[in-house]
């Protein structure tokens, strides 16, 4: 059988489960189409598992099994033991929206499957992943029984594994947006034209904390996208809660978030801006800043630009909450990691000179597990500071 052979030395990550081959560890590459499966071998012979190829990738090789399982096997066993883990952590009577698959995450790479309530949202970001489609409907649909699946794969990244990208009805009914719960709260979901496949799932928790922390406060929510923080705040007993964002859709879809909530009309105001114009008005009054930027480091090289922006944001939202407040800051540039990005709170604490504490550090939520094996999937973090 055509096997990839590893380089001598170069099988460490392989076996230390990693899930990433990269050209330079490669000894004997053999005939093969793009997307295709082969197995990877040590240079010494050791069957190490199987991968998807593709020579257009900078990343050549996912690997999708490990040892001798084949890869069917293992692609089925990788569902189901995603599966059972988000069973273990969510009651559905009360949040019924959950990343069901998360890449490298769950041994998947390439896929992310989200559900909401009974639509199944999948994004295929590689040309392996997509030739497993089918086997990967095939058990999500059994297990789940949704009433629609949609594909979501809108990612420029699959330019560079030769993919254009692509979305689609794949089963069931046209849906155009759909309801959710979360923690007993419902939110509207676009699935047409959302962001991501529609929800941030990987809030969950923050959006939690933002509920218990913000009693009183006039809450500003920057980079809020459809609301959900601001709908979190009023529900928490916030005076306030003032929603921005660049995207007229992502507001629009933020008012109907607090209709849906029954929440007072003077509960929050909504503004089409951007931050880092809105954040310089001297006027605010907000006591409690939300900063949930999207990631501005989206490769290696961006990574100094990208601490600028962090840093200009935190140090306007030092500069402008009202003391003592409270600002919960985020990152989710997997190329950011926290200790560089609690330096760049430190620097725009400094040059705002204000006191600043951390009183809690938050992670990406439990359905986007952070894979001890392939500590790439870990991206998102923050810090909820309070401020005098
Ligand atoms: N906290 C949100 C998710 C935020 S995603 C939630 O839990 O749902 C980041 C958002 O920032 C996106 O909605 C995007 O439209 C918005 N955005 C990006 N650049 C922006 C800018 N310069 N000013 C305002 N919003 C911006």
């Amino acid at each position: 059988m055509n096997a990839v052979v590893l380089k001598p030395g170069r099988d460490k990550a392989v076996r230390n489960r990693h899930h990433w081959i990269f050209s330079g560890a490669i000894r004997d590459l053999p005939d093969f189409e793009d997307g295709a499966i082969l197995a990877v071998r040590s240079s010494g012979g050791d069957l190490l598992g199987h991968a998807y190829f593709n020579r257009k990738s900078a990343i050549i090789g996912r690997m999708i099994s490990f040892g001798a399982e084949s890869p069917e096997a293992a692609v089925r066993a990788s569902l189901g033991r995603a599966l059972a883990l988000r069973k273990a952590f969510v009651d559905p009577a009360v949040t019924n929206a959950r990343r069901v698959v998360n890449a490298e995450g769950d041994g998947l790479p390439g896929l992310v499957a989200d559900l909401y309530d009974d639509v199944l949202v999948l994004q295929v970001a590689t040309l392996g992943m997509e030739k497993l489609k089918p086997l990967v409907l095939e058990v999500l649909a059994a297990a789940l029984r949704p009433r629609s699946v949609l594909e979501r794969s809108d990612l420029p990244a699959r330019r560079e594994e030769g993919l254009e990208p692509y979305e689609a009805l794949l089963a069931g009914e046209a849906v155009d947006r759909v309801r959710i719960l979360e923690a007993g709260v419902p939110f509207w979901v676009g699935l047409a034209k959302g962001q991501k496949t529609g929800f941030y799932l990987d809030q969950r928790e923050s959006r939690r904390l933002v509920r218990e922390t913000a009693a009183g406060r006039r809450v500003l929510n920057a980079f809020s996208y459809t609301g959900s923080f601001s709908v979190m705040a009023v529900l928490g007993g916030a005076a306030r809660a003032d929603s921005v964002d660049t995207s007229e859709a992502a507001i629009a879809l933020a008012q109907e978030n607090f209709e849906l909530n029954g929440s007072p009309s003077d509960a929050g105001l909504f503004f089409t801006a951007d931050v880092f114009e809105f954040l310089r008005e001297p006027a605010l009054d907000h006591d409690y800043i939300i900063l949930d930027p999207p990631a501005f480091a989206k490769k290696r090289t961006d990574v100094v630009a990208a601490c600028r922006g962090y840093k200009d944001i935190n140090r306007l939202a030092f500069q402008r909450v009202r003391t003592p407040g409270l600002v919960l800051t985020f990152s989710c540039s997997h190329f950011v990691d926290e200790t560089l990005f609690q330096q760049v709170v430190f620097q725009a604490a400094r040059e705002a000179g204000r006191r600043v504490r951390i009183v809690q550090k938050h992670r990406q939520a439990f359905d986007h597990p952070v894979n001890i094996y392939h500590p790439e999937t870990s991206y998102l973090k923050g810090f909820l500071l309070y401020v005098d």
